[in-house]
């Protein structure tokens, strides 16, 4: 790349840039308060700093530099921390490691069972907590905008466990209260669409081809009617060859049942066992530039792309090219049963953040699912002496173990330091695959089923832009891009609750929800998650920032849009272990119930027990808190 294609890019103009001391967050500008004390000798703890507020920082968040190193040495290089001799604190009822909605929902519970006094100590490695569920606050010089950095939307919650909703109701979640809070109609009623952007490095050429038959999956995802043109018009402005367009037009007209002479169980099976690529190349009979175009449909849930997706999974997710098989109920394998509206501005941080203003009440103030959006955290308070609950960040465990009948020591590095806490029970809400560097006693079996899932790499950038005109001009508010750095492009969704307002006026900023998934197609699910975390841990900042310029000046050029004028702030949360990982009939066994690797992992271990999406093997919200709901139980016990 030339300086001058940078310079035309704005790989320099200035956006909010934030920088990083020490490893930990500290806005530029906003340390002034840190500096004077270290020179008087008071050190402070990070988060005691002026200026600690980590969702407002921008430029690579998710895991932020900082947060895996030691987990890292933990679990590669086998580094050893020698325990301390003097505990630290008091002995707690409860030690959680781990503070995403699986660790905070723990504790939520067991405080609700053991008493409002309990004692409990909540550990993150993070600078943040919320584990995937974290906020994003970008700035546009004149407004703060919210976005969400991991995990999105509350979906079909109606079919939530009891616990799950109970959980909700308690911190004050009114689900029908997102009905007024989601504007459903805005981006229709400009006429908005799904688009296919090609790009220059795939295709040979920059195009953004607008009037996509409609995905009604994604159609869901916006929650509202889309535009959308005659299939043979779209088709026919595809810059592919006549085979590809032809090849595309027929994988949505065909009806033709590949499987005749099969019971619609057998050709469930058979759509289970097969890749969608495999059905479109040997059953609907395609090309390549049909099965590319398709390709990345699928990344967004699984990580993956159709080469390692099943095709009853892509028909589940309205791929097309089923039409003819005549199965007796197709609907029951439709996702849609409620509108994915479920959505707080800043994603599911909010459900985090009532955890934590419930359990802490000193660190926000407010008491309201509307409230809580606006509400300013005071990460100072986290962690105070006098304060039942207790929320330690930066703060990585490095050995779980049950030292007598009664208590369990959890040491933990903090600041390159190991200091050692005393609970009568501890929740790991961690990720499975570190649990047996943790605890080196679990047996092997159950070590080997901790370490089975494979967690889901994905990146969740957003990006402030000026305005959302150029995506008027366009007709789209959702964008697929097969063959670029990030494979889908669009407007943030459009909700406004509490004191906060979401950009309703196309000349206003907005955050643009751009996904990547680093896989390597070919391989195994599995190996291409691996794949995908290297990538991750390589990829400096500076990639992605000119990867996100090159590519909304390709797609949104021919609308006027200039990245070196129009971008006002960019953070990458990049998720190296993103979704917990799910069992894909493709690459795993049909494990008989009680048999499956999450199912053998979680087992407790004396008063240690096993919470996190990863017990559950499903990478929705619902499923951290119902391994929560399930951990406490078993730790209450034997407590
Ligand atoms: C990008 C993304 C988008 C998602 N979108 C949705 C969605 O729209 N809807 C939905 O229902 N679900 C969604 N999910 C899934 C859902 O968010 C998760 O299931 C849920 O947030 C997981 O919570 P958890 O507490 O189990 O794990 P996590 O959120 O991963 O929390 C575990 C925490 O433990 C920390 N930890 C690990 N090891 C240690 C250690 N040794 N010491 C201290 N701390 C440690 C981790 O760093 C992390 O902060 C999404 C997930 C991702 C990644």
């Amino acid at each position: 790349m030339s300086r001058a294609e940078d310079r035309r890019l704005g790989m320099h103009a200035a956006i909010t840039r934030r920088d990083f001391l020490n490893g930990f967050a500290l806005a530029i500008g906003a340390g002034v308060g840190a500096l004077p004390l270290r020179a008087l000798g008071k050190e402070l703890e990070p988060e005691q700093r002026y200026g600690y507020y980590p969702p407002a920082l921008t430029g690579l968040r998710g895991s932020h530099p900082g947060s895996f190193d030691v987990a890292h040495a933990l679990a590669r290089e086998g580094r050893v921390w020698t325990e301390p001799v003097e505990q630290t604190d008091d002995v707690y009822d409860l030690v959680v490691v781990g503070g995403g909605l699986s660790g905070l929902a723990a504790a939520h519970m067991f405080r609700k069972r053991a008493g409002r006094h309990a004692r409990i100590l909540i550990l993150d490695n993070h600078d943040d907590f919320g584990g995937h569920a974290k906020r994003n606050e970008l700035s546009s010089g004149l407004r703060t905008v919210l976005g969400h950095g991991g995990s999105q939307t509350l979906e079909t919650p109606s079919t939530y466990s009891a616990g799950s909703k109970a959980l909700l109701a308690e911190l004050g979640v009114d689900l029908k209260r997102f009905y007024q809070a989601f504007d459903m109609k805005l981006y229709a009623s400009h006429g908005l669409g799904q688009g296919v952007y090609f790009d220059r490095d795939t295709y040979g050429i920059d195009k953004l081809v607008a009037g996509a038959p409609v995905n009604p999956w994604i159609a869901e995802i916006l929650a509202s009617s889309q535009t959308e043109g005659p299939l043979a018009e779209f088709v026919a402005a595809l810059p592919l060859s006549e085979t590809g367009r032809a090849d595309i037009l027929r994988v949505h007209e065909t009806r033709v049942d590949y499987f005749p002479g099969l019971s619609s169980e057998e050709k469930i099976d058979r759509l289970r066992h097969m890749s969608y690529d495999r059905y479109l190349t040997e059953h609907v009979g395609v090309g390549a530039e049909a099965v590319d175009f398709f390709h990345t449909r699928p990344r967004e849930l699984w990580g993956v792309g159709t080469d390692a997706v099943s095709a009853l999974e892509c028909m589940g997710l309205d791929l097309p090219g089923f039409d003819g098989l005549g199965l007796t109920d197709p609907d029951e394998y439709d996702f849609s049963e409620e509108p994915y509206i479920h959505h707080f501005p800043d994603g599911n941080a909010s459900v985090a953040r009532l955890l934590v203003r419930n359990l802490i009440p000193r660190v926000a103030p407010g008491h309201t699912m509307d409230d809580i959006v606006t509400a300013r955290f005071d990460y100072a308070r986290l962690d105070e002496p006098d304060a039942p609950v207790r929320m330690r960040l930066n703060s990585t465990a490095v050995r779980v173990r049950q030292t007598n009948r009664d208590v369990v020591d959890v040491t933990y590095v903090r600041r390159d330091l190991a200091y050692r806490v005393r609970a009568r029970g501890c929740v790991l809400a961690c990720w499975h695959m570190i649990i047996p560097f943790l605890c080196p006693e679990l047996p092997p079996a159950q070590q080997e089923a901790l370490r089975y899932g494979t967690k889901v790499p994905l990146v969740y950038t957003n990006t402030l832009i000026r305005s959302w005109q150029p995506f008027v001009d366009l007709g789209v508010s959702i964008v697929e891009c097969p063959g670029a750095y990030h494979s889908t492009v669009m407007l943030d969704f459009p909700v406004s609750l509490g004191g906060y307002r979401c950009a309703r006026d196309p000349s206003e900023p907005i955050v643009l929800h751009m996904v990547r998934t680093p896989c390597k197609p070919g391989l195994p699910a599995r190996d291409q998650h691996r794949y995908g975390h290297q990538e991750l841990y390589v990829t400096p900042f500076e990639t992605f920032e000119r990867e996100i310029r090159k590519q909304l000046a390709g797609m949104l050029g021919t609308a006027g849009f200039e990245p070196a004028r129009d971008i006002l702030g960019i953070t990458v949360n990049r998720w190296p272990h993103g979704y917990a990982y799910e069992y894909n009939p493709l690459w795993d066994e049909d494990w008989a119930p009680g048999a499956s690797p999450c199912e053998r992992a979680r087992v407790p271990f004396g008063r240690i027990v096993m919470a996190n999406a990863d017990a559950g093997a499903s990478a929705y919200v619902n499923v951290a808190i119902d391994q929560a709901h399930r951990a406490v139980g078993e730790l209450l016990s034997v407590m």
